[in-house]
């Protein structure tokens, strides 16, 4: 999670320049939206790849992952692909393909797209210091009522704090929301249709997308220290249990009865 974060004036850079202003995140020169990436990170220490922007080939889809990351806390760091960076939010639960469940989805900072292949462990005392799992992977689009959108789309949508799109992934499909409830804060919404389900696919697909590895796994073989080990462990699921800490660690929701309102819509 990006709490060293200094502020941003996204929000009111936006609301000065109106709906037309290219963009809510910050700096969008090309040399600049990877520099918070950069000054946060010693790359001579950690293993994360150096900020670089990419260029897209023509009629290449736009990529998303998800990345399970156990820093000081869990979370899920959900990035889209836009304008040669990638888009990124820290979802503490993880994405719920529920459409009445809403996840709270904190803005960070923009990620290369060298960092989509990123699984591993950054060492303590790094910003993020922890495991990261590739937990799902897959292509995006942007959506504008019943049609696919483009980069302009994009821009105008997340200006207006309001980003539809389709996600095609071995997790998460189908058509989502992220919508901003202030600033830097949003929630992830699945929309209604064939992709929407109960499951808590934290719990039940837990797995890398890439590797097939726990979280234990992919700390141990890149050489956790032994704190980073226990941490990452105690977010995988154990057979027929609980995670000791999942980002969705609480009971499965009832079909039925009192359902407790998600915390995240507290603020909404
Ligand atoms: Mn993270």
């Amino acid at each position: 999670m990006a709490k060293k974060t200094a502020p941003r004036a996204a929000g009111t850079r936006a609301k000065e320049r109106g709906p037309a202003a290219a963009s809510a995140l910050p700096d969008l020169s090309q040399y600049g939206r990877l520099a918070e990436y950069n000054r946060k990170r010693h790359f001579g220490v950690t293993p994360e790849p150096p900020g670089s922007l990419a260029s897209r080939a023509p009629g290449r889809p736009l990529q998303f992952v998800v990345q399970k990351h156990r820093a000081g806390h869990l979370h899920y760091d959900f990035r889209l692909e836009h304008r040669g960076v990638m888009l990124s939010w820290a979802i503490p639960k993880g994405p719920a393909p529920d459409p009445t469940v809403k996840r709270l989805a904190m803005e960070t900072e923009p990620h290369p797209l060298d960092y989509n292949q990123f699984e591993g462990v950054i060492p303590e005392g790094e910003y993020g210091g922890g495991t990261v799992m590739i937990w799902d992977k897959g292509a995006w689009a942007p959506t504008v009522d019943d049609r696919l959108g483009d980069e302009a789309d994009v821009d105008r949508q997340l200006a207006k704090g309001d980003l539809k799109f389709v996600l095609l992934g071995d997790k998460l499909a189908g058509s989502w929301v992220l919508v901003r409830t202030r600033q830097r804060q949003w929630l992830l919404i699945k929309h209604r249709d064939e992709y929407v389900s109960t499951d808590d696919i934290t719990r039940t697909k837990p797995l890398s997308v890439v590797s097939g590895r726990t979280m234990a796994q992919i700390a141990q073989a890149a050489g956790a220290t032994p704190k980073q080990l226990t941490e990452a462990a105690g977010t995988d699921p154990t057979p027929g249990g609980a995670a000791t800490e999942t980002g969705a660690g609480r009971p499965p929701r009832r079909r039925s009865g009192t359902r407790q309102q998600p915390r995240e819509t507290r603020s909404a």
